[in-house]
């Protein structure tokens, strides 16, 4: 197997709402990430994905676990320290817009971390940001523009060359195509690909959308209610996936591969439950079509099944 860029073990997120409750985000998840891999993170709204993101990102340190990046938790460094680390691991946004300042233009925009973590001596910046437009395929005489005289896709082209100006090795993607337009949509989502195969990039590619997911990830976790409850090969998982939950997202999402076998999947029943008051045992076990006795007391673990597939589900 080739080696992972980032091993993430046993990470825990727990937050305090203001009435004073706890919702529980992230519950143990560990995963490795293979250097030029893409791992697809899906599951609904709610379950944790941007949680976990925040926290590989280092927005957010963990309660428990590790973040490994060549060995060194990154969770436990001090913030001088992880300035250099900060570089390596960059994130994208939904909205792109927002993610961006409303008072800098698109060339100061790209500008910005090639001169705060000194990529560039300061004579070739605007060079090196003009190289960077193209790289993601915006004309240069956008540098003058604001973001709001800009699209949508045109926002996240330049998010995008902000994330690879540093030379990062991981991108983390939350949601980031899931406000664009279809026709725009497909475009970033091609330069994406493209960068990653120039760059040699590794992607956590967080969305809800499951045709898109197994489109663009090597491997895909399924995420309810902060737990991962399959993980595995993208075209496997999509094509025979085990727990009933993934097996009801993969049915209900259309994926336009004429050769896929048709998943029968009970449909799944309700809300994503609140993850201040989790429940018990299989914490699907509410909406789930399968379920029996057992799965409303015991937690059923994240276990390996013959094909390099991990389920979460006693009688996966
Ligand atoms: Fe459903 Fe039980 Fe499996 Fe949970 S453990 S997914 S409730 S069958």
């Amino acid at each position: 197997m080739t080696q992972a860029v980032l091993e993430v073990r046993g990470i825990v997120k727990h937050f305090q709402t203001r009435g004073g409750a706890i919702a529980r985000a992230v519950n143990g998840v560990s995963f490795d990430l293979a250097k030029g891999e893409t791992l697809g993170l899906i599951g609904e709204s709610g379950c944790g994905k941007s949680t976990l993101a925040r926290v590989l990102a280092r927005l957010d340190t963990p309660d428990t676990g590790e973040v490994l990046l060549d060995g060194n938790d990154i969770g436990r460094i001090g913030n001088r320290a992880m300035k250099p680390i900060r570089r390596r691991i960059q994130m994208i946004f939904q909205d792109a817009v927002s993610s961006l300042n409303p008072r800098a233009t698109a060339g100061a925009a790209v500008a910005e971390p090639l001169k705060l973590h000194r990529v560039v001596p300061r004579n070739k910046v605007k060079d090196r940001v003009a190289e960077l437009f193209e790289a993601v395929g915006l004309p240069v005489g956008l540098m003058s523009r604001y973001p709001h005289e800009m699209s949508g896709g045109q926002c996240q082209r330049l998010s995008i060359a902000r994330a690879i100006s540093l030379d990062p090795d991981i991108i983390i993607a939350d949601e980031a195509v899931s406000a664009l337009d279809v026709s725009i949509k497909a475009q970033v989502i091609n330069l994406l690909m493209d960068v990653q195969t120039r760059l040699g990039l590794s992607y956590v590619f967080i969305t809800h959308d499951m045709a898109l997911v197994g489109v663009l990830s090597h491997r895909i976790a399924v995420m309810y209610l902060g737990r991962f409850v399959e993980v595995g090969d993208a075209d496997a998982i999509i094509r025979r996936p085990m727990h009933p939950y993934s097996q009801a997202l993969i049915a209900a999402s259309p994926i336009p591969d004429p050769d896929r076998p048709r998943t029968q999947a009970l449909p799944i029943k309700g809300e994503l439950p609140s993850p201040i008051k989790p429940p018990s045992g299989c914490t699907f076990h509410p909406r789930c079509p399968l379920a029996q006795a057992r799965c409303k007391s015991e937690v059923p673990e994240l276990r390996t099944t013959g094909e390099a597939r991990q389920v979460a589900c006693h009688f996966a």
